[in-house]
């Protein structure tokens, strides 16, 4: 009822979830990320949050290696929410790793945003090296140390490599491609348990994590 149809709302979303048309204000649910922008610049007072429910977070692992992990309710597109209670949840538990998802969308940036230090893993394939580039730039701009972890080595060329030495990036670790890892995965067994020689690589990643920070 408050509403003037100004469409400051509507101007304000960057994902079109509000659209005011002749004498109505639409608002489209599934596209809204919640960032709650439209409500601060509404000088009417007229638009109000609620609760919605976008899915859960469980908890399982070991006792002394505890795992958090979110999950979205079927058919919710966006993840940040979710990640962000996850971080509240966990972010005091001494060392935490955050397994971001992929890409540089709004879930990733919410993921790697107030990290300490940032391990990019990339393919050595023309697509890893466009994904990292992107990357590289949320990261810098994030302000954030960060180094990269080839994954798959072997399987494509060294254009990866000479783009970590242009840019002064740490090149942290070459993880091979390797059959052996892929058939642990499929089982859901970690590798540096089906696979102990690789525990000093990941050792050597994380010491070297630790030591930018
Ligand atoms: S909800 Fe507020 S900002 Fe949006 S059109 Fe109405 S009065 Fe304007
Ligand atoms: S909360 Fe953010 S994303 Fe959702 S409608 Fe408002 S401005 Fe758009």
């Amino acid at each position: 009822d408050k509403c003037t149809l100004c469409a400051k709302c509507a101007d304000f979303c960057r994902y079109n979830a509000i659209a005011v048309i002749s004498d109505r204000l639409l608002f489209f649910e599934q596209l809204c990320h919640g960032c709650g922008g439209c409500k601060l610049v509404c000088q009417a007072g007229a638009i109000g949050e609620t609760e919605h429910h976008v899915g859960v977070i469980e908890k399982g692992g070991k006792p002394d290696l505890p795992l958090y992990h979110g999950m979205l309710d079927i058919g919710q597109p966006f993840g940040v929410p979710i990640i962000r209670d996850l971080k509240s949840l966990v972010n005091n538990h001494g060392t935490v790793i955050f397994d971001s998802p992929p890409g540089t969308a709004c879930p990733a940036v919410e993921a790697m945003r107030d990290a300490d230090y940032c391990i990019l893993v990339t393919e050595p394939t023309p697509f890893g090296l466009h994904d990292l580039k992107l990357t590289v730039d949320v990261v810098r701009e994030l302000d954030i140390p960060f180094g990269v972890v080839i994954n798959r080595d072997g399987i494509g060329d060294d254009r990866v490599e000479k783009y970590c030495s242009e840019e002064s990036i740490a090149l942290l670790a070459k993880i091979p491609n390797d059959i052996r890892i892929a058939r642990l995965y499929s089982k859901g067994v970690p590798i540096v348990e089906g696979l102990p020689v690789f525990q000093q690589l990941f050792m050597e990643i994380f010491e070297r994590a630790r030591e930018a920070v």
